[in-house]
Formats: C-alpha cells, structure tokens, sequence
C-alpha cells in the first residue's frame, strides 16, 4: 500500500471540465439551454449596453446524421470583439472584459467557454466565431478548441475578410450533444422573457423543429447604457484594498482615497484620514500590514461617505417594462414602477416591479412570476428566490380583491453591480432584506395600482348595465309618449322623441356609452 499522494494543481479549464454541472451544464437538457442562455446574454450585452438597437437571430439545428446533436448559431450586431482577444474570449476560461464595476450579464468570464469545452468533450468539434467590431476593414472567422491542459485556445483556422459592408457584431456556431425535446419549454421561455425586458431588440428565434418565434422590436429607446464605476468604501475588504493599492497611480493616501473610491471627496477623505489618525501625505504602497488592516477595516465603518450612486445603473423603466408586458403577454392592464436604489454591501441595487392583468394571460393558482436579475430571466430555483418569497408569502392579495384563479403575472428586476445570486449557475437570489424589502413595496405599489383599475373597470359595467337598462326602452317610451303627444297641433315622429330620449340618456352616462351610437344599437345587441 503506498501512502504517497499525488499533488498537482489542474487549470481553470481542466476545473470546469471536470465540473460541468457547476456552471450549468449538468446534462444534454440543461446544456443546451445553458448553451442558448450564455450566447444570447452575451449578444445582449455586446448591443444594449454600448447603445446599440440589438437586432439577434438565435437558431438551432439538428445534425442530420447524429442524434443529440445540435448546432447553436447566434447572430448579433454588437461591438465585436478585437481581432487579438477573439481567441482567449473563446477559449480561455476566465478571460473578459467584463471585469470591471459595471452592471453586465456577463460575470464570470466562462459563459462562451463553457459551451465551446461542452462542444469539444460532446461533439469534438471546433467552435467558429466570427467578428467585425465597430469601423473595422475586416472581418475575422476563427476556429477554436481548448487546450484543457493549459487552459488555452487552439486556433485550428483562421481566415480574413474585407468588411466592404461596413458590418459590426459577432457571430457564433457551436455544435453540442443537447436535448431539445426536454430543453424545449425552458429555451422558448427564456427566449420570450428575455423578450419581454429587452422591448427594443429584434429578436428571432428558429428552433430545430422549423418553428420561427419572432419578437419585433416594440420601441426605438434604449434604457440608458450601465457605465464602469469605482468602487464604494463600503464594498471593498482587504484583499481588494491591496489590489487597488498595487494598482493605482496615486502617491499619497490623501489622493489614493479621494480619487480610486466613489463617494468620496478631498474633504471627506481628509477628515476620514484625520479621524483614523493616518498621514496624508503618507505613500499607500508604503503602508504596513497592521495599517492596512485598520484602513480595511476603517473604510467599511465610517458612515459619512456618500451613499453609493445609481446612476451607474442600468434599470430598464417603468415605461419600457409597460411595454414589454403588452406587446408580449398582450394583457388588458398594465403597470411597472422603478424603486429608489438601496445599498446592498457597498452597491447600490435598484428594484422594479411590474404588473400584468388578463387578456391573454392565463388564469392559474397563484401569480405567474417573470424573474430577472441585470436583465437575464430567472427560470430555475423559482421557489428558492426572494421574489417568490414576496408575492407568496409577504403579500396578501386578497387585501387587494384578487381572489385566485386570476391571470396575473408579476415581473420583478433587480440591478445592480452586485447581485446577491444563491449560486454560480445565477438562478436565484438571495432573501437580503434591503431588497426584499424593495420589492415588496414594488409589489405592493403595483398591486394598488391594479386594484384600482378593477374597481374602476367594475363601476364602469354597472353604469353601462344601467344605461342599458334604460334605453332599453327608449323606443316603447317614445312611441307611447308619440300617442300623447297626439293631440298637438303638429304629429310628433316617435323616431325625434326616441333620439332626444337617447341624447338626455348620453348626457347622463354618456362617458361609460362611447360605443354605442342609438338605441337600436342596443336593443339588436340585446337579441
Ligand atoms: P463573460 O460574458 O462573463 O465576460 P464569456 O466567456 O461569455 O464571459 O465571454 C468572454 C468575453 O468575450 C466577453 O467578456 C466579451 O468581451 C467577449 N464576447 C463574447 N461574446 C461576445 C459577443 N457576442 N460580442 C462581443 N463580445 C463578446
Ligand atoms: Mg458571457
């Protein structure tokens, strides 16, 4: 029996492929929706977040000859990616640009790699990407595989175009082992939520079955783009502490302080100096451990920084969620509300609420929820999430006279550039109480919102009974009047007492009867 173990250390690469179900990839169903999530997320970020109208064709086909294969492309008219990181984009697990204090889908720089390793160890076929980015003369298709190894990208081809176009985006195909049969219903609603938040993307989608979904853009606006922040005092421990510091340009603490950190100016730095006792003028590269322990520490407690700042963010809108909801769930009432930000360690969040009643939804037990967290749906681990928490067990709903059944869907939103996810696979999120708390009112707000409109739409069909009602007898009420009437000198047309009976009605309910032009009108829908 030997007692000598093995030590070695894997790459980041060999990590993941030895641990799929990690980030999402557990089995062909998954993956394949994992596969469409990732690749969709990052055409979204490419185009929306940068300012650009997305316009994004998703399609998956069946491999003619072998089952369980699929070839997942996806087209977008994005940024691109520069010539030079295409490569490690593709095929380098944690390589991005998206590592910075920015509200993005994209967190961990491992979405694209993980479906092209999927694909190696699956299929064993190479992924192709395409890219022009903005002005570029050229365009650049390339043929990567992982080195697992070494956590690298094999280039297997690469050719060159000229861009005599003037096209901009990326274009991705990559072939997976994948179940479409059971990956189906998720794909179609991650599709369609997406959908929904993104109001102003042209989004296509062809699935393996032939079917088109297509979701026309809905509105020429954009929400603002998420911009690069710096971080608060508040979010940042010691390890981040030494990082800024080996990083910055800045010689003084003074500087250091005012300048790397939002929320933050020369005199709040300088009395935050002060009232800790620390130097000034004093170098951070030069500071001691113990020293540096204390500012850790220090940053965290002092309360008179400024709140951290949303404008950062990138909230999609009360408007535009209003207009999602509509144009996809083609509901009769809708309405949305953008919360004030809260602070979440250090980040400012912002929470938004939506709300959708009747026409097409569906009628079901409880509300239906459409989750979303930096503008990616929410499908799994429904039960698990803050917001389910909210709509099933905070809120009440009878105090707000639904009874269930009812067609009800609730979206919520939260953003920010930290998103308390229970996990990798970002399916959930936590229940910390500051945006709990904000999605609550949110649903609250809301909820208000629509039971004032049923009762509204309620009184407004007893004022039209009762309108009914009595014009319904305009016609024998004129005629006998007519009969009366008689005796005048001039003989009175039943048909002229009918009209002005109609009009003193109209005066009366006229707002509730826009619709109806006479009385006949009435009485033919009444037979
Ligand atoms: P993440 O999205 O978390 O950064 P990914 O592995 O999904 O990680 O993508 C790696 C990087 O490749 C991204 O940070 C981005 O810079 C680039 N990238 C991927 N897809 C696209 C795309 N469609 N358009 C532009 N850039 C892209
Ligand atoms: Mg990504």
């Amino acid at each position: 029996m030997s007692t000598l173990e093995k030590f070695r250390a894997i790459s980041p690469a060999e990590f993941f492929y030895r641990n799929k179900e990690i980030a999402g990839f557990a089995n062909p169903a998954r993956a394949l929706y994992q596969s469409v999530r990732e690749l969709l997320e990052n055409a979204l970020d490419a185009t929306d977040a940068h300012g650009i109208l997305p316009d994004i064709e998703v399609s998956i086909d069946r491999d003619a000859n072998r089952p369980m294969v699929y070839r997942i492309t996806v087209k977008d008219n994005g940024i691109g990616i520069p010539e030079k990181y295409i490569p490690e984009a593709f095929g380098r697990v944690l390589f991005s640009s998206k590592y910075v204090l920015r509200q993005t889908r994209g967190l961990f720089g491992l979405g694209a790699k993980m479906i092209v390793l999927y694909g190696q160890i699956t299929v064993g076929e190479p992924a192709e990407i395409i890219s022009a980015t903005i002005g570029s003369k050229k365009i650049y298709s390339y043929r990567i595989s992982i080195d697992v190894k070494e956590n690298r990208p094999i280039i297997l081809q690469r050719s060159v175009w000229l861009n005599t176009a003037g096209w901009h985006g990326t274009i991705v195909k990559i072939s997976v082992e994948g179940d479409w049969s059971r990956a189906k219903q998720k794909i179609l609603d991650y599709v369609k939520r997406t959908a929904i938040v993104t109001p102003y993307t042209n989004l296509v989608f062809r699935t393996p079955d032939g079917e088109i979904y297509a979701y026309p853009r809905a509105i020429d606006r954009l929400p603002p783009p998420p911009r690069e922040t710096k971080p608060h005092p508040h979010g940042v421990d010691i390890e981040m502490l030494k990082a800024m510091i080996s990083e910055t340009k800045e010689q003084t603490l003074l500087d250091f302080i005012a300048n790397e950190f939002q929320g933050v100016g020369r005199v709040i730095a300088t009395r935050f100096l002060q009232s800790y006792g620390f130097n000034l003028e004093k170098n951070p590269k030069e500071l001691s451990k113990e020293e540096l322990e204390v500012l850790a520490k220090a940053l965290k407690d002092f309360n008179e920084f400024r709140k951290p700042r949303a404008e950062y963010l990138s909230p999609i809108g009360a408007d535009l969620i209003k207009i999602g909801l509509s144009s996809i769930l083609k509901p009769e009432f809708v309405d949305a509300i953008t919360m004030k930000p809260v602070v979440y360690e250090g980040h400012a969040v912002v929470v938004e609420v939506g709300i959708a009643y009747g026409g097409a939804i569906e009628s079901l037990e409880e509300p239906q929820l459409l989750r979303f967290a930096n503008k990616i749906p929410l499908l799994y681990d429904e039960k698990s999430d803050v917001s389910w928490k909210v709509i099933s067990e905070n809120i009440d709903w009878s105090y707000y006279d639904i009874v269930f059944p009812a067609p009800i869907a609730i979206l919520t939103h939260i953003c920010g550039t930290k998103i308390p996810y229970k996990g990798v696979g970002k399916e959930s999120v936590a229940e910390v109480p500051v945006i709990e708390r904000g999605i609550e009112e949110g649903v609250r707000y809301v909820a208000r919102s629509l039971k004032l409109y049923l009762a509204r739409k309620q009184r407004e069909e007893e004022y039209m009974k009762r309108a009914i009602t009595i014009i319904k007898y305009i016609p024998e009420v004129a005629s006998a009047l007519a009969v009366f009437l008689r005796s005048n000198p001039e003989p009175v047309n039943p048909r002229v007492i009918e009209d002005r009976l109609f009009e003193l009605v109209k005066k009366r309910y006229g707002e509730h009867i826009k619709e109806i032009s006479s009385p006949r009108d009435i009485i033919l829908s009444i037979e």
